[in-house]
Parts: C-alpha cells; structure tokens; sequence
C-alpha cells in the first residue's frame, strides 16, 4: 500500500522519524529565548500541522516550560541524538509543531511571520519581505 503523504522527516540518528499528511496551516520563525537555547541557533523555524496528520514513529523524549505569555510549551526531541523534532503549544492543543530543519525536503517552507524578534541576534539575518512581530502576534496570545 502505498500512501500519500505531503512531506517526511527525521531525527539527526534515525531513532524518530515521522510522515506528515497535509500541508502546514502556519509556518513561523522564532527568536525567543526558549527557543534559541532549545535550538542551540538563532531562531527556530517551525510549521504547524494539525496533530492527527503527523505521524511519529519512535518515542521521542520531552521537556515542558512556560513561554513568557503564561502558555505551556512542550518541546520533544530524540532522546539518543537530542535532535529538535516538535513542540506544542498549550494555546494550540490540537497542533504539532514540527522543526522545519529535521524534514527531509523543506524547500516548501515559507514563514509568514517572524516572532520575538525584539530576541533576535544581530548575526541572525530573515527575509525582509516577513511580517516582523516584536513579541507574538495577538492571534497567536490569545
Ligand atoms: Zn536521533
Ligand atoms: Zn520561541
């Protein structure tokens, strides 16, 4: 059987790896402080699917914090390699962000806000066509 699917990923050693079945409904960039250190770079680059059209094979290990506007993030990752690979909003329970760099083609994403840039270092460069949001955008703050 074969399926279709929109797009595929994994993790750094091979441990999780995941198929995603529909195209994102938001693609970000990040460049708060809980995401430069989860990343180890200058932002994350994330795309949101809805939840039920990613599928995870392998249990990847996770870690929770509270974002600055009061919400629960839960960020998972390979428990062998420590790839970045999702996080979850506690404001979008029935979203799964995925980490655009574990995909295996990610020459769709195309980010249609940039978020904490107040965070942002001064060698992280982003497209200036972006819509720039010096913390999160009220739609996402809720
Ligand atoms: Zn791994
Ligand atoms: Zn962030």
């Amino acid at each position: 059987m074969t399926e279709e699917y929109f797009a595929a990923g994994r993790c750094l050693c091979g441990k999780i790896s995941y198929t995603i079945f529909a195209p994102p409904r938001v693609m970000s960039q990040c460049h708060c402080d809980d995401c430069r250190k989860a990343t180890g770079t200058g932002h994350a680059s994330n795309a949101f699917f809805k939840q039920k059209d990613v599928h995870i094979s392998g249990e990847p290990s996770s870690y929770g914090s509270v974002a600055d506007n009061g919400f629960s993030v839960t960020r998972y990752f390979c428990p062998v390699c420590g790839s970045p690979l999702f996080g979850k909003l506690g404001s979008l329970k029935n979203s799964l962000a995925v980490a655009v760099g574990s995909l295996d083609d990610s020459s769709w994403f195309k980010p249609s806000a940039v978020v904490y840039n107040k965070h942002k270092p001064h060698w992280d460069f982003m497209d200036p066509g972006i819509s720039v949001y010096e913390e999160m955008p009220p739609v996402v703050k809720k």
